[in-house]
């Protein structure tokens, strides 16, 4: 579809009154306070982009890129704008005008095959026991990296040598008597950075009688492809979770990720979905996902003992 005809920049882009509400909950905003980083202006930059008042070019690419995708704008905008799935419907204009090899790779790519991200990272980890990642940091190589890695690579201090789907079965069956059948959505962070994270979520659920399924097979939610403008690849990746999801015939798909769990909520589906035939699948797969702590309380009705330390007080 035409950039222009893509729902959110057919019919939102005019509801924006310019009250200036989203600016003041946008972090990016609080942090830079500039206009063009305020959700308000990036409808603004949007409209002159559709106009073409702007070029589509990567100075453009790199305003609309400092948004975080919280959807805190938009879920606070008194007209109804989604304003992060304009910037993303327009980060995807952008980038298909101004193509990169290695962001095509990075996550055309290497981002959809859960094997090289396994194996890859085995070696990232190794090299960063062997004291190269530090060199390549001190000698710049690093800031050779495309798209948000360049940043994200930063937060890469303490990679595990192996990944939790190296670790998890694809089935674990409840300890007692089953009382349902969950499907566990391993997001890559999880998987890669945080296994343990993993093997805790699989064991708490099958302590409280859940029998736990991950697919095998199964690949990235697709946020890091919306956010650096792959949207193609992200609805591919979509079609292909909710394919492997639908075998597993399961109750509920459970995520510890804050990121995948909005990523596969029903109006994120929607909107990745647009215009294919996964419409109604998609919304049927949203309906049974659900973040793990809002699972545990919500369904499994586990109490939770909030201790208040009283040493801190919030205001
Ligand atoms: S809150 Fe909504 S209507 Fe108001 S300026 Fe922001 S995007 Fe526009
Ligand atoms: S989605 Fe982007 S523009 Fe909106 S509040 Fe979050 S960071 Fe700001």
């Amino acid at each position: 579809m035409e950039f222009k005809e893509l729902p959110p920049v057919k019919e939102q882009i005019m509801k924006c009154v310019r009250c200036g509400k989203c600016r003041e909950l946008c972090p990016v905003f609080g942090e830079i306070g500039i206009e063009s980083a305020a959700p308000r202006g990036h409808v603004f930059m949007v409209q002159m982009l559709r106009d073409g008042k702007v070029e589509p070019s990567p100075e453009v690419y790199e305003k609309l890129g400092q948004c975080l995708m919280c959807e805190t704008c938009s879920a606070n905008c008194p007209s109804g704008i989604d304003v992060h799935e304009l910037n993303a419907a327009a980060r995807a204009y952008l980038n298909d005008k101004n193509p990169n090899r290695g962001k095509d790779f990075l996550f055309g790519n290497f981002w959809t095959k859960p094997e090289m991200m396994k194996q890859s990272i085995k070696v990232a980890s190794l090299a960063q026991r062997l004291g190269l990642q530090k060199l390549a940091r001190n000698i710049g190589l690093t800031r050779l990296l495309p798209g948000d890695l360049k940043d994200a690579e930063k937060i890469l201090d303490n990679i595990p040598p192996h990944s939790a789907r190296s670790q998890l079965s694809a089935y674990t069956p409840a300890q007692g008597e089953s009382r349902y059948r969950v499907g566990y959505f391993l997001g890559c962070g999880t998987d890669f950075l945080n296994p343990e994270i993993a093997q805790a979520a699989v064991n708490v659920l099958s302590r409280n009688g859940c029998e736990v399924f991950i697919p095998e097979g199964l690949k990235c939610c697709g946020l890091p492809h919306i956010a650096n403008g792959k949207m193609d690849v992200a609805r591919q990746l979509t079609i292909h979770n909710l394919k492997l999801f639908e075998k597993l015939n399961v109750d509920y798909i459970v995520t510890d990720c804050g990121s995948c769990s909005a990523t596969l909520s029903k109006k994120n589906l929607k909107f990745v979905l647009e215009g294919t035939s996964y419409q109604e699948d998609g919304a049927a797969f949203a309906a049974r996902v659900m973040d793990l702590t809002v699972f545990l309380v919500d369904v499994l009705d586990i109490q939770v003992d909030v201790k208040i330390d009283r040493k801190w007080r919030v205001t």
